[in-house]
């Protein structure tokens, strides 16, 4: 009997150490506990696994979902202005992460966000009308107030993509960080039709407060790039949680609408001149913003509804 439990000791404190050797990897992320995509540490637990995170299991406005039967809304295009410097790439344990202080921004509904990371789910996390993509990227935003915007990149079976090749051939052994160049834009695809809602962190802690813009249009990358990711991490997605409620909007990329806009802000208004397209959809952007993230900190909103 003593030897059993002197095994199970000895078990316990190994595993205190592969947790905190997770810590150690997890860069900048802050969790706080071991966590899974599986059994006892999984997403189902994962709000008991640490006070901190609780709202994985409390929270009201969690992420992902499934994004159907959206209100179709005009907002202002998502405009990507990435740069190409040498990105840090890690295996984090949970995901392939690549990280930047200095890889552009995004224009999100008229408002400029840095980006700090991208990351790789395999399946998609999100699904489109019940429809599961075999990945999906995150490439994660912040604005000058700390507000977070996470542009999602849905990716189908097909050709092989360049940039995920360059990628998954510097992918660092364990905890080393490399550093990488890849050309964000271009794994964008060219239609940029969009998904919104408020949602949150789709991993522990599951902070909410976070703007989702999910592209409809998915990207192409090959079988064995699909397996590679699955080949690391078996499978990284949550299941989609409830919407409780909360507005979801499709917003379509219509290039045409881009030309009146910059006209717009470039020459003084002409009596002629129509309203600028996104005056009232900036209108109904606020009132989802407000109406989804009460909860959040005042000062976050007010941040928002400024621009
Ligand atoms: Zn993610």
């Amino acid at each position: 009997m003593r030897i059993i439990k002197l095994a199970l000791l000895v078990w316990l404190l190994s595993a205190v150490t592969v947790f905190a050797e997770e810590v150690g990897h997890a860069v900048a992320s802050g969790h706080a506990a071991h966590w899974t995509y599986e059994g006892e540490a999984g997403p189902a637990k994962w709000g008991k696994l640490s006070a901190e995170f609780a709202e994985c299991s409390i929270g009201h406005a969690q992420s992902p979902i499934n994004l159907t039967a959206a209100e179709t809304a005009q907002m202002p295009p998502v405009v990507p202005a990435y740069v190409t410097p040498p990105l840090h790439i890690i295996n984090n344990g949970h995901t392939i992460m690549v990280s930047t202080s200095d890889g552009g921004e995004t224009n999100f509904a008229g408002k400029q966000y840095k980006l700090v990371q991208f990351h790789f789910h395999a399946p998609s996390e999100h699904k489109i009308d019940g429809k599961t993509y075999a990945m999906e990227i995150h490439l994660v935003h912040r604005d000058s107030n700390g507000q977070l915007a996470v542009l999602g990149v849905m990716a189908k079976r097909g050709k092989e993509n360049p940039e995920i090749k360059r990628l998954w051939e510097n992918i660092p052994k364990e905890a080393a960080n490399k550093q990488v160049k890849v050309d964000i834009a271009s794994m964008l695809p060219s239609d940029k039709s969009y998904y919104h809602y408020v949602g949150s962190l789709t991993t522990p802690p599951c902070s909410e407060g976070v703007m989702w813009y999910v592209l409809k249009k998915p990207i192409e990358a090959s079988a064995d790039q699909l397996q590679k990711l699955a080949a690391l991490f078996k499978h990284n997605e949550r299941p989609v949680q409830p919407l409780n409620g909360r507005k979801l909007l499709f917003v379509k990329d219509t290039p045409a609408l881009a030309t009146p806009m910059v006209a717009a802000a470039t020459h003084p208004p002409e009596e002629s001149s129509p309203p600028p397209a996104h005056k009232e959809t900036s209108t109904s952007h606020e009132q989802l913003v407000s109406a989804a993230t009460e909860k959040a900190a005042e000062s976050k909103n007010g941040g928002i509804s400024s621009s």
